[in-house]
């Protein structure tokens, strides 16, 4: 299932290689270098999912979450965190806060595509629902 992926990512190294392993996935992908463009694309767009590191220039990721759950017409893309966020506690900050999934970096590459794919099927946002819709 080809998805539309928004990346909000500031390390270039990171977002080449999470670019090109959802792509050779088969997936869409869309690009933000800060939070701020990261929410201004997803409320643009309407990804699929949206893939988000934490600590990101202009507005973190935990910024760019809230804004995202507090748009009606955004709150029900999936979000992933993807950081290198390594202590005890981490996961259930992650996803106390309201990501709707963690993946830590450095990035599995035999496992990144999948792990993302599993929090795309079920996506219940606008975008799917439309789709999912029959021609009236
Ligand atoms: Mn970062």
């Amino acid at each position: 299932m080809a998805a539309r992926i928004l990346v909000v990512e500031d390390n270039p190294a990171n977002m080449e290689l999470m670019g090109y392993l959802l792509q050779a996935a088969g997936h869409e992908l869309l690009f933000a270098h800060d939070g701020r463009e990261g929410l201004e694309i997803a409320a643009r767009e309407h990804p699929d999912a949206i893939i988000c590191d934490i600590n990101l220039p202009r507005m973190d990721g935990y910024g760019v979450l809230r804004k995202l759950k507090e748009n009606p017409e955004l709150k029900d893309i999936p979000c992933i965190a993807v950081t290198a966020l390594a202590m005890v506690g981490d996961r259930e900050k992650l996803l106390g806060a309201g990501f709707d999934g963690y993946i830590s970096k450095p990035i599995d590459p035999e496992n990144f595509a999948a792990g993302i794919e599993s929090y795309v099927i079920g996506n219940t946002s606008p975008a799917a629902k439309r789709d999912a819709s029959p021609l009236s």
